[in-house]
């Protein structure tokens, strides 16, 4: 798969069929690999956190999560053309899985959005085995890693938010028989319709940010980071010439 370097970070430059096409066969394979949506919020993130940082370079599809990354990558002289964000690829990988009969467990959200988001996908995919969920605010009160386990489960996402779902997965990936991790933030609320998604005209503008401002304008500190971001690329545009 061909991949591209954005400010250090080796993106996927490819398409959602190439993409799930991919992840199929490492399923087919009994491959362990990590689906890590990166934005602009994310690179910020990393730059003061050294785990993530770490984190997100061993994982092993880097996606361009919207058109901040796109842009970024124009204006560092970089080619890459499709945004694959989490959101769809999630969406994309239950098809997948109903279609070929690959389990899926849905970790974190409230206890009624993770469970209102399996039924969204039970409604959507027919055939899909959700084959257990587990709200992210009561993980101590059971056996976690047994539960999703003997759930069987090959794909597992996980929606706790930025740095906790990273840390999460870091830290039990490999005391789970899963073969497909991805963090997928705040999409069991979007998909359990507890959030809406801004409008398609929007998100292809790359202003989803606006929508999610209008929407919770406390997330105005949350989207100071799109401002250092844009500094950030213009940083590192004139560092290379
Ligand atoms: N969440 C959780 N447990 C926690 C903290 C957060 O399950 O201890 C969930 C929260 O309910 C929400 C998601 O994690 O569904 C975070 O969404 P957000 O949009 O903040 O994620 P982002 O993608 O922006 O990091």
């Amino acid at each position: 798969m061909k991949r591209e370097s954005v400010m250090g970070l080796q993106i996927v430059d490819t398409t959602y069929d190439e993409l799930i096409f991919q992840i199929r066969e490492d399923l087919e394979n009994d491959r362990k690999r990590v689906i890590v949506a990166i934005n602009p919020e994310k690179i910020m993130k990393i730059k003061g956190n050294p785990f993530l940082a770490g984190f997100v370079r061993k994982a092993d599809y880097l996606i361009p999560d919207g058109v901040g990354i796109l842009m970024a990558s124009k204006k560092l002289g970089g080619h890459l053309q499709t945004k694959i964000t989490g959101i769809d690829t999630m969406i994309r990988l239950c098809k997948m899985a109903s279609v070929y009969g690959y389990k899926v467990f849905l970790l974190g959200g409230k206890s009624e959005v993770v469970h209102s988001a399996k039924l969204h996908l039970e409604e959507r995919f027919q055939g899909i085995q959700i084959a257990g969920t587990q709200d992210g605010y009561h993980m101590e009160d059971v056996d976690l890693i047994q539960k999703i386990n003997e759930s069987g489960a090959q794909i597992l996402f996980v929606a706790l938010g930025s740095p906790k779902q990273e840390y999460w997965i870091s830290e039990n990936k490999d005391k789970l028989s899963v073969n497909i991790f991805q963090g997928v933030g705040g999409s069991f609320d979007v998909l359990g319709q507890y959030v809406k998604r801004a409008p398609v005209w929007m998100q292809d503008m790359g202003i989803e940010w606006l929508y999610r401002l209008l929407k919770n304008p406390s997330r105005i500190f949350r989207q100071m980071n799109l401002l250092r971001f844009y500094r950030l690329i213009r940083k590192e545009k004139k560092g290379r010439v």
